[in-house]
This record gives structure tokens, C-alpha cells and sequence, in this order.
């Protein structure tokens, strides 16, 4: 990157129902009937998304290293597939040696499309 930005410092805010996400929480829906909507022990929403209504958290550091792994793998392993690599974008993460496991899903073909399996 040729910028001088500070994206990796950057507070970032996203819906938990669609996929909106968002750096500035100014352009988000003051949160209503905000007792009915949070359970004790559950933090607090910093808002209501502007596209679907549902409550927008801030994203730790933490899970947004895992959106960043997801994404990867999705890259790397889902996309050129012929849809038969997903991953969730819940997917388990576990840290190895050099890099990092994700969870994903392979299809498994019924056994009379035996043509698919190679041995
Ligand atoms: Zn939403």
C-alpha cells in the first residue's frame, strides 16, 4: 500500500444479522427497546444497522484477525473450487507452525459418483 493510512488501528463496527460493516459509528441507528434486545452479560451494541435493523457491534482485534484467515482461505481454497470447498464465516481457527488452520467444508460426492474420487 502506497498510503500512509492507519487501517490496522481502525475500530471497525458490523452488523450481526447481514454483512454491513463500517469504520465510522456516527452513520449508525441509535439502538431502541435496548433492554429487550440484550440479554445481562451480553455487550453492549454501539448501534442499529442502517441496512437490515439489526444491533452492530464493534469487532475485537481478535475476531477481526479471523475474518481476515477466513477471507484467505476462502481465496486460496474456496474460490478456485467448483463449489465443493466452503468455509463458514464462523469457521474455527487454529494456530500452527507458520500459519493457521481453518475450519471448512468438503463435498463429498454419493458413492455411485465415484468418478470424482481418486485414489
Ligand atoms: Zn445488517
Amino acid at each position: 500500500m502506497a498510503s500512509a493510512n492507519t487501517d490496522c488501528a481502525q475500530q471497525l463496527y458490523a452488523c450481526g444479522n447481514c454483512a454491513f460493516e463500517t469504520p465510522d459509528p456516527d452513520i449508525l441507528v441509535p439502538a431502541k427497546d435496548l433492554y429487550q434486545r440484550v440479554s445481562p452479560g451480553e455487550s453492549l451494541p454501539a448501534g442499529e444497522c442502517p441496512e437490515c435493523g439489526c444491533l452492530v457491534h464493534a469487532l475485537s482485534t481478535e475476531s477481526r484477525a479471523s475474518a481476515e484467515l477466513i477471507e484467505r482461505a476462502r481465496a486460496r481454497y474456496a474460490m478456485p473450487s467448483d463449489d465443493d470447498i466452503e468455509v463458514d464465516d464462523d469457521a474455527r481457527i487454529s494456530e500452527g507452525e507458520g500459519g493457521t488452520w481453518v475450519q471448512a467444508w468438503v463435498w463429498v460426492p454419493d458413492a455411485a459418483d465415484s468418478s470424482a474420487i481418486r485414489t
